[in-house]
Protein backbone atom coordinates (compact mmCIF):
# COMPACT_ATOMS: atom_id res chain seq x y z
CA UNK A 1 0.00 0.00 0.00
CA UNK A 2 2.92 2.68 1.04
CA UNK A 3 4.19 2.05 -3.02
CA UNK A 4 1.40 3.36 -4.14
CA UNK A 5 1.67 7.07 -1.84
CA UNK A 6 5.46 7.35 -3.48
CA UNK A 7 6.00 9.94 -5.47
CA UNK A 8 2.58 11.70 -4.14
CA UNK A 9 1.90 15.07 -3.10
CA UNK A 10 -0.77 15.67 -0.21
CA UNK A 11 -2.38 19.08 1.02
CA UNK A 12 -4.19 18.91 4.53
CA UNK A 13 -6.14 21.20 5.88
CA UNK A 14 -6.69 21.81 9.47
CA UNK A 15 -3.25 19.70 9.76
CA UNK A 16 -2.22 21.99 12.93
CA UNK A 17 -4.15 20.02 15.15
CA UNK A 18 -5.79 16.81 16.16
CA UNK A 19 -7.20 14.60 13.16
CA UNK A 20 -5.47 16.41 10.50
CA UNK A 21 -1.92 16.84 12.10
CA UNK A 22 -2.13 12.58 13.15
CA UNK A 23 -2.76 12.57 9.41
CA UNK A 24 0.35 14.45 8.59
CA UNK A 25 2.38 12.17 10.29
CA UNK A 26 0.25 8.87 9.33
CA UNK A 27 1.17 9.58 5.55
CA UNK A 28 4.69 10.48 6.43
CA UNK A 29 5.40 6.70 8.42
CA UNK A 30 3.18 4.57 5.61
CA UNK A 31 5.59 6.06 2.86
CA UNK A 32 8.57 7.71 4.25
CA UNK A 33 10.91 7.21 0.91
CA UNK A 34 9.21 9.83 -1.79
CA UNK A 35 6.26 11.90 -0.48
CA UNK A 36 5.31 15.92 -0.39
CA UNK A 37 2.90 16.81 2.42
CA UNK A 38 1.25 20.57 2.49
CA UNK A 39 0.54 21.27 5.75
CA UNK A 40 -2.02 24.31 5.68
CA UNK A 41 -4.16 25.79 8.61
CA UNK A 42 -4.14 29.20 10.50
CA UNK A 43 -1.62 28.61 13.34
CA UNK A 44 1.42 28.39 10.69
CA UNK A 45 4.04 27.71 14.29
CA UNK A 46 2.32 24.65 15.00
CA UNK A 47 2.78 23.71 11.62
CA UNK A 48 6.39 24.52 11.77
CA UNK A 49 6.71 22.36 14.68
CA UNK A 50 4.66 19.56 13.23
CA UNK A 51 7.18 19.58 9.86
CA UNK A 52 10.11 19.74 11.88
CA UNK A 53 8.62 16.72 14.24
CA UNK A 54 8.07 14.79 11.26
CA UNK A 55 11.16 15.20 9.32
CA UNK A 56 12.77 14.19 12.99
CA UNK A 57 10.59 10.76 12.90
CA UNK A 58 10.88 9.91 9.59
CA UNK A 59 14.20 11.58 7.96
CA UNK A 60 13.98 13.99 4.60
CA UNK A 61 12.47 10.83 2.18
CA UNK A 62 9.36 13.16 3.00
CA UNK A 63 9.79 17.05 2.19
CA UNK A 64 6.72 19.16 4.63
CA UNK A 65 5.83 22.62 3.74
CA UNK A 66 4.20 24.10 6.12
CA UNK A 67 1.38 26.73 4.31
CA UNK A 68 -0.78 29.14 6.08
CA UNK A 69 -4.32 29.36 4.95
CA UNK A 70 -7.09 29.94 6.30
CA UNK A 71 -9.81 28.17 4.38
CA UNK A 72 -12.89 30.38 5.14
CA UNK A 73 -11.21 33.28 3.00
CA UNK A 74 -12.25 32.59 -0.48
CA UNK A 75 -9.76 35.04 -2.09
CA UNK A 76 -6.81 33.38 -0.24
CA UNK A 77 -8.09 29.74 -1.54
CA UNK A 78 -7.61 30.96 -5.00
CA UNK A 79 -4.06 31.86 -4.43
CA UNK A 80 -2.86 28.79 -2.47
CA UNK A 81 -2.07 26.55 -5.20
CA UNK A 82 -0.35 29.27 -7.57
CA UNK A 83 1.17 30.61 -4.38
CA UNK A 84 3.15 27.12 -3.85
CA UNK A 85 6.62 26.42 -4.43
CA UNK A 86 6.54 24.41 -8.60
CA UNK A 87 7.28 21.21 -6.79
CA UNK A 88 4.29 21.02 -4.65
CA UNK A 89 1.66 21.97 -6.77
CA UNK A 90 1.13 18.93 -8.49
CA UNK A 91 -1.24 17.62 -6.18
CA UNK A 92 -2.63 14.56 -5.69
CA UNK A 93 -4.82 14.31 -2.55
CA UNK A 94 -6.55 16.82 -0.91
CA UNK A 95 -7.62 16.00 2.66
CA UNK A 96 -10.10 18.59 3.15
CA UNK A 97 -9.86 18.19 7.65
CA UNK A 98 -10.44 22.16 8.40
CA UNK A 99 -13.51 22.53 10.49
CA UNK A 100 -15.23 23.60 13.83
CA UNK A 101 -18.13 23.95 16.18
CA UNK A 102 -18.73 26.94 17.97
CA UNK A 103 -21.16 26.88 20.80
CA UNK A 104 -24.18 25.25 21.75
CA UNK A 105 -27.10 27.04 21.07
CA UNK A 106 -30.68 26.01 20.36
CA UNK A 107 -31.87 27.96 16.79
CA UNK A 108 -33.09 31.02 18.25
CA UNK A 109 -30.01 31.73 20.38
CA UNK A 110 -27.73 31.15 17.45
CA UNK A 111 -24.52 33.71 17.27
CA UNK A 112 -24.87 34.87 13.67
CA UNK A 113 -20.97 35.29 14.09
CA UNK A 114 -20.48 31.72 14.66
CA UNK A 115 -23.11 30.58 12.05
CA UNK A 116 -21.09 32.51 9.67
CA UNK A 117 -17.98 31.02 11.01
CA UNK A 118 -18.61 27.28 11.06
CA UNK A 119 -20.43 27.45 7.10
CA UNK A 120 -17.43 29.60 6.00
CA UNK A 121 -14.81 27.03 7.19
CA UNK A 122 -17.15 23.41 6.99
CA UNK A 123 -18.75 24.31 3.66
CA UNK A 124 -17.26 27.05 1.51
CA UNK A 125 -13.75 25.92 2.57
CA UNK A 126 -14.06 22.71 1.63
CA UNK A 127 -15.91 23.80 -1.55
CA UNK A 128 -12.91 26.39 -2.34
CA UNK A 129 -10.45 23.82 -1.74
CA UNK A 130 -11.94 21.20 -4.09
CA UNK A 131 -12.27 23.48 -6.94
CA UNK A 132 -8.59 24.79 -6.59
CA UNK A 133 -7.16 21.13 -6.44
CA UNK A 134 -9.76 19.73 -9.13
CA UNK A 135 -8.30 22.17 -12.02
CA UNK A 136 -4.83 20.16 -11.26
CA UNK A 137 -6.42 16.87 -11.39
CA UNK A 138 -8.55 17.72 -14.43
CA UNK A 139 -5.06 18.24 -16.06
CA UNK A 140 -4.36 14.93 -16.05
CA UNK A 141 -5.06 11.89 -18.43
CA UNK A 142 -8.84 10.44 -19.07
CA UNK A 143 -11.01 12.92 -17.72
CA UNK A 144 -8.53 13.44 -14.66
CA UNK A 145 -6.98 11.86 -11.47
CA UNK A 146 -6.77 12.55 -7.69
CA UNK A 147 -8.21 11.97 -4.22
CA UNK A 148 -10.63 14.21 -2.68
CA UNK A 149 -10.97 12.83 0.95
CA UNK A 150 -13.21 14.96 2.84
CA UNK A 151 -13.79 14.75 6.98
CA UNK A 152 -17.57 14.81 7.69
CA UNK A 153 -19.11 13.56 10.84
CA UNK A 154 -21.72 11.72 12.28
CA UNK A 155 -23.23 14.71 13.67
CA UNK A 156 -23.96 15.32 9.92
CA UNK A 157 -26.07 11.93 9.53
CA UNK A 158 -27.82 11.88 13.32
CA UNK A 159 -27.79 15.78 14.05
CA UNK A 160 -28.63 16.47 18.02
CA UNK A 161 -30.23 19.30 19.74
CA UNK A 162 -28.18 22.36 20.41
CA UNK A 163 -25.72 21.66 17.30
CA UNK A 164 -27.75 22.60 14.49
CA UNK A 165 -25.76 24.60 12.38
CA UNK A 166 -22.84 21.92 12.63
CA UNK A 167 -24.64 19.34 11.80
CA UNK A 168 -26.29 21.32 8.75
CA UNK A 169 -22.87 21.87 7.79
CA UNK A 170 -21.39 18.62 7.89
CA UNK A 171 -24.62 17.13 6.15
CA UNK A 172 -23.74 19.94 3.46
CA UNK A 173 -20.33 17.77 3.44
CA UNK A 174 -21.38 14.83 2.84
CA UNK A 175 -24.20 16.14 0.43
CA UNK A 176 -21.41 17.90 -1.86
CA UNK A 177 -19.01 14.55 -1.66
CA UNK A 178 -21.99 12.31 -2.97
CA UNK A 179 -22.89 14.54 -5.74
CA UNK A 180 -18.88 15.65 -6.74
CA UNK A 181 -18.53 11.62 -7.20
CA UNK A 182 -21.21 10.98 -9.28
CA UNK A 183 -20.39 14.11 -11.30
CA UNK A 184 -16.83 12.67 -11.58
CA UNK A 185 -18.06 9.18 -12.03
CA UNK A 186 -15.83 8.97 -15.48
CA UNK A 187 -12.51 10.14 -14.52
CA UNK A 188 -9.56 8.52 -12.12
CA UNK A 189 -10.86 11.55 -9.77
CA UNK A 190 -11.99 9.38 -6.27
CA UNK A 191 -14.26 11.40 -4.03
CA UNK A 192 -13.91 10.02 -0.12
CA UNK A 193 -16.20 10.79 2.59
CA UNK A 194 -14.84 9.54 5.86
CA UNK A 195 -17.08 10.65 8.98
CA UNK A 196 -15.99 10.32 12.60
CA UNK A 197 -18.16 9.81 15.64
CA UNK A 198 -16.61 11.52 18.83
CA UNK A 199 -12.85 12.59 18.78
CA UNK A 200 -10.72 13.24 21.64
CA UNK A 201 -8.87 16.47 19.83
CA UNK A 202 -9.09 20.25 20.30
CA UNK A 203 -12.66 20.15 18.54
CA UNK A 204 -14.03 20.75 21.69
CA UNK A 205 -12.05 23.42 23.30
CA UNK A 206 -12.57 25.00 20.41
CA UNK A 207 -16.94 24.30 20.39
CA UNK A 208 -16.59 25.77 24.37
CA UNK A 209 -14.73 28.72 23.14
CA UNK A 210 -11.33 27.82 24.96
CA UNK A 211 -13.35 26.57 28.24
CA UNK A 212 -11.44 23.49 29.45
CA UNK A 213 -13.18 21.99 31.84
CA UNK A 214 -16.54 22.07 29.91
CA UNK A 215 -14.34 20.64 26.60
CA UNK A 216 -13.30 17.91 29.54
CA UNK A 217 -16.75 17.17 30.53
CA UNK A 218 -17.95 16.14 27.16
CA UNK A 219 -15.25 13.14 27.48
CA UNK A 220 -16.07 12.35 30.88
CA UNK A 221 -17.06 8.45 31.47
CA UNK A 222 -16.47 7.30 27.81
CA UNK A 223 -13.65 6.17 25.54
CA UNK A 224 -13.81 8.67 22.65
CA UNK A 225 -11.50 7.69 19.29
CA UNK A 226 -7.68 8.78 19.13
CA UNK A 227 -7.35 11.05 16.16
CA UNK A 228 -5.00 8.59 14.83
CA UNK A 229 -7.43 5.92 14.36
CA UNK A 230 -9.09 8.52 11.91
CA UNK A 231 -5.88 8.98 10.21
CA UNK A 232 -5.15 5.62 9.62
CA UNK A 233 -8.62 5.00 7.95
CA UNK A 234 -7.68 8.10 5.92
CA UNK A 235 -4.27 6.82 4.77
CA UNK A 236 -5.96 2.97 3.73
CA UNK A 237 -8.20 4.97 1.70
CA UNK A 238 -6.21 6.99 -0.02
CA UNK A 239 -3.33 4.02 -0.45
CA UNK A 240 -6.01 1.40 -2.22
CA UNK A 241 -5.68 0.88 -5.64
CA UNK A 242 -6.64 3.17 -7.75
CA UNK A 243 -10.44 1.17 -8.75
CA UNK A 244 -11.26 1.10 -4.96
CA UNK A 245 -12.94 3.96 -3.52
CA UNK A 246 -13.96 3.81 0.08
CA UNK A 247 -16.90 6.46 -0.63
CA UNK A 248 -18.36 6.64 2.45
CA UNK A 249 -17.28 5.60 5.96
CA UNK A 250 -18.63 6.25 9.25
CA UNK A 251 -16.42 5.44 12.17
CA UNK A 252 -17.21 5.85 15.70
CA UNK A 253 -16.02 4.62 19.60
CA UNK A 254 -18.03 0.88 19.98
CA UNK A 255 -19.42 2.49 23.21
CA UNK A 256 -21.33 5.20 21.42
CA UNK A 257 -24.95 5.12 19.97
P1 LIG B 1 -9.12 20.25 16.06
O1 LIG B 1 -9.77 21.46 16.64
O2 LIG B 1 -8.04 19.58 16.83
O3 LIG B 1 -8.61 20.55 14.59
C1 LIG B 1 -9.28 21.39 13.70
C2 LIG B 1 -8.30 21.92 12.69
O4 LIG B 1 -9.00 22.78 11.77
C3 LIG B 1 -7.19 22.73 13.31
O5 LIG B 1 -5.96 22.33 12.72
C4 LIG B 1 -7.51 24.16 12.91
O6 LIG B 1 -6.30 24.88 12.71
C5 LIG B 1 -8.23 23.94 11.60
N1 LIG B 1 -9.06 25.08 11.21
C6 LIG B 1 -10.13 25.58 11.84
N2 LIG B 1 -10.60 26.65 11.17
C7 LIG B 1 -9.80 26.82 10.08
C8 LIG B 1 -9.75 27.72 9.02
N3 LIG B 1 -10.65 28.72 8.90
N4 LIG B 1 -8.79 27.59 8.08
C9 LIG B 1 -7.90 26.60 8.17
N5 LIG B 1 -7.88 25.70 9.16
C10 LIG B 1 -8.82 25.82 10.11
O7 LIG B 1 -10.34 19.23 15.81
P2 LIG B 1 -10.43 17.84 15.02
O8 LIG B 1 -9.12 17.32 14.64
O9 LIG B 1 -11.33 16.99 15.83
O10 LIG B 1 -11.24 18.30 13.73
C11 LIG B 1 -10.89 17.92 12.41
C12 LIG B 1 -12.17 17.64 11.63
O11 LIG B 1 -12.83 16.53 12.19
C13 LIG B 1 -13.18 18.79 11.62
O12 LIG B 1 -13.70 18.95 10.32
C14 LIG B 1 -14.26 18.30 12.57
O13 LIG B 1 -15.51 18.85 12.27
C15 LIG B 1 -14.21 16.81 12.29
N6 LIG B 1 -14.81 15.96 13.33
C16 LIG B 1 -14.31 15.94 14.61
C17 LIG B 1 -14.89 15.13 15.56
C18 LIG B 1 -14.41 15.08 16.99
O14 LIG B 1 -15.10 14.52 17.84
N7 LIG B 1 -13.24 15.61 17.30
C19 LIG B 1 -16.05 14.29 15.25
C20 LIG B 1 -16.46 14.35 13.87
C21 LIG B 1 -15.85 15.16 12.97
P3 LIG B 1 -6.05 26.43 13.00
O15 LIG B 1 -6.83 26.78 14.22
O16 LIG B 1 -4.56 26.49 13.19
O17 LIG B 1 -6.50 27.12 11.76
Amino acid sequence: ASKRLEGKTIVITGASSGIGRSTAFEFARTAPQNLKLVLTARRVDALRQIAADITKEVGDGVKVLPVQLDVSNPEAVRGFVSGLPEEFRDIDVLVNNAGLVKGVAQAPNIAEEDMDVMFQTNVTGVINMTQAVLAIFKQRPEGGAGDIINVGSIAGRDPYAGGSIYCATKAAVRSFSESLRKELIATRIRVIEIDPGQVETEFSVVRFYGDKSKADAVYAGCEPLTPDDIAEVIVFAASRRQNVVIADTLIFPSHQA
